[in-house]
């Protein structure tokens, strides 16, 4: 344990101080097997530093010997920085000695000061649970309102087809006693709430999604940035009050080993022989009790800790870009409220998310060349192309996009092929490829200077959440196609679960590191992340077609599940994070 967090822990948690060293030795005695897979082993990784660290306010460990920590997190992401800010808030682990490792600028967040007509182009769709959560630890208060969007319904149709499906954040309130239709379809358990109770105590409450559920829109739109800015602020508030919370920015993890020298103490009664140790490229060294990575979807961490991750590349990249758009041409019935577009094209879905001031976020995912191509698009003619996106022919769409030359240049004129074939298809009384008159998307006007960016798209699982010491959230655990607007979500959920684990197993005693305190955090995560990860996907697949019998039954499934009432709920409630399936499987 470092020095002065076990004082400070025994005062937070007093009477339970003596069962905790019981506990921490019964933990060091068992943990030496599990640890001994990984005895020797050091991972060095590439590292092309950025300008070194700058703010570390750690003492002296460039002398060789590691300073100790009780948690040191890699990855300043939004997953890492909210784990760093629930922890710095627990009763118990605010009295830990944390560290916060990113290879870039956080306190550039900080600087953040956008102007009310622009828009950075990472934007996210936060669930009312990750909202939630925010509001928990102390980040949502930090936040502009006037720079988040509620979005309260959802337009969703097929661009071969036309089936169309409509979700309203009303519905979604109507039925709160559900039989769980599609927690059994996933998962065969019961309708049981999804986190346990053995968990929470007084300061870690059980998230409350039912009174959540009565105020909350289907989701609320909101920039990575600004949410970053707001864990920032939030991790700043912590260490002015005290908190041992080191911030290394702009420092990359060059290496990390498992065992310096065996047997070796940090006191008279800790041996920290089986503690990681993290080499970072400004030359310290710290090690620690337990090691989280929050690193993103190439995690140092899951390399060091040998967990597989298995999955694919899908041949698309999504294509973000900040929108202005003519809110008045849309034909939805109630255009006051936000609403969110998504029409699924054989080459991939393209979404427009509702922003404020009449601004949209658009992800685009495409195939790689019409990603690059979009981007080098003159602004008119690329904002032809996403009006044509939501509603010309999937035929036109790929007809338009052949014709963009090799520099981004347009080989026919955009607006008036797309009016000529409007017209034709009018005066055919429209075909069901075009959008219907009565859910029209808004109409695209403008897209805002250097927002145009495209993403490699990918779906990755790791085989497991947890090793001796070790631990996985967000990215670095589980990448996810953004169709679902799902994955930043499912990150603080991680979070959430992973802050109240710790903070329950300090309560009781336990040593956070070991693989035993970290197993329930791996129960309640792994199989509600795999349920989504495979229903994505599946979704990303039947809609990458245009077969004919594939179209049919998606479009019959997608009508049919419009007309029933209660699965449609019920569908929202899991998207909102109000629901998620369960299992008792121990991962
Ligand atoms: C186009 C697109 C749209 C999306 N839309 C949504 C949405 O609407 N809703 C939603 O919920 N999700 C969405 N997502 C997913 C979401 O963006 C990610 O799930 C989320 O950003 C992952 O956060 P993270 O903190 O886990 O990982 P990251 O953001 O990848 O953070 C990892 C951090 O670790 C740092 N790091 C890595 N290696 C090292 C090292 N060696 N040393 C030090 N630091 C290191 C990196 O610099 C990085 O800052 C979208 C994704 C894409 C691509």
């Amino acid at each position: 344990m470092t020095a002065g967090t076990l004082s400070h822990l025994a005062a937070a948690v007093r009477t339970k101080a003596s069962t905790a060293s019981a506990a921490r030795a019964a933990f060091r005695a068992s943990s030496p097997f599990i640890s001994a897979q990984r005895a020797t082993s050091t991972v060095r990784f590439s590292s092309s530093s950025q300008s070194g660290s700058a703010g570390n306010d750690a003492s002296n460990s460039l002398n060789g010997t590691p300073e100790q920590y009780d948690v040191v997190i890699v990855g300043g992401g939004i997953a890492g920085s909210a784990l760093a800010c629930a922890l710095a808030s627990g009763r118990a682990s605010g009295t830990q000695k944390i560290a916060l490792i990113e290879a870039f600028d956080l306190s550039g967040h900080m600087q953040w000061s956008p102007k009310p007509d622009q828009y950075s182009n990472r934007v996210s769709s936060l669930t009312p649970r990750s909202v939630l959560f925010l509001k928990q630890i102390g980040v949502w208060s930090e936040l502009d309102l006037s720079r988040v969007a509620p979005c309260e319904g959802m337009q969703v149709w097929d661009g071969v087809s036309g089936a169309r499906i409509t979700f309203d954040g009303a519905d979604a309130k109507k039925d709160s006693t559900r039989s769980s239709f599609l927690r059994q379809v996933f998962s065969g358990a019961s309708s049981t709430p999804a986190s346990s109770a053995e968990f929470f105590d007084d300061q870690q409450q059980q998230p409350d999604f039912s009174k959540e559920q009565e105020s909350s829109p289907l989701a609320y739109m909101t920039e990575n940035l600004h949410v970053q800015y707001g864990l920032q602020k939030q991790i700043l508030a912590h260490k002015a009050r005290g908190i041992q919370l080191d911030i290394f920015e702009r420092t990359k993890v060059q290496d990390i080993s498992s065992n310096t020298s065996s047997g070796q103490e940090s006191d008279a009664s800790v041996d920290i022989s089986d503690w990681p140790v993290i080499q970072l490229d400004n030359g310290r060294k710290l090690q620690t009790r337990l090691l989280v990575g929050a690193d993103g979807v190439n995690s140092p961490v899951r390399t060091f800790a040998k967990i597989e991750s298995l999955g694919w590349d899908y041949s698309q990249f999504g294509l973000v870009a900040t929108l202005q758009i003519d809110p008045s041409t849309s034909t939805a019935p109630d255009q006051g409220k936000g609403i969110a577009w998504q029409r699924f094209l054989p080459t991939g879905p393209i979404a427009m998310l509702p922003l404020n001031n009449g601004f949209a976020s658009l992800v685009w995912s495409t195939t790689p060349k019409i990603a690059q191509d979009l981007k080098k698009l003159p602004a008119k003619e690329f904002c032809a192309l996403v009006n044509a996106a939501f509603n010309a022919s999937p035929a036109e769409l790929e007809y338009l996009c052949k014709n963009i030359g090799p520099d981004g240049q347009p080989l026919v004129d955009f607006q008036s092929e797309i009016e000529w074939r409007a017209s034709v298809q009018d005066a055919e009384k429209g075909g069901i490829n075009r959008g219907r008159e009565d859910y029209k998307a808004p109409k695209v006007v403008d897209v805002q200077e250097n927002t145009r960016a495209p993403f490699p798209l990918r779906m990755r699982n790791s085989n497991s959440y947890v090793e001796d010491r070790v631990v996985l959230v967000g990215d670095a655990a589980h990448t996810v196609h953004p169709l679902a607007g799902q994955g930043l979500n499912q990150g603080l959920a991680d979070v959430e679960c992973l802050a109240r684990v710790i903070e329950q197993g300090l309560l009781s005693g336990s040593d956070i590191g070991n693989i035993h305190s970290l197993t329930p955090y791996s129960s309640e995560r792994f199989f509600p992340n795999l349920a989504m990860l495979g229903t994505v996907d599946k979704l990303s697949k039947l809609y990458n077609t245009d077969f004919g019998p594939v179209v049919w039954a998606r479009s019959l499934g997608l009508t049919a599940v419009d007309n029933m009432g209660p699965i449609k709920t019920e569908i929202m409630r899991f998207a909102m994070g109000l629901e998620e399936p369960t299992s008792s499987r121990r991962v």
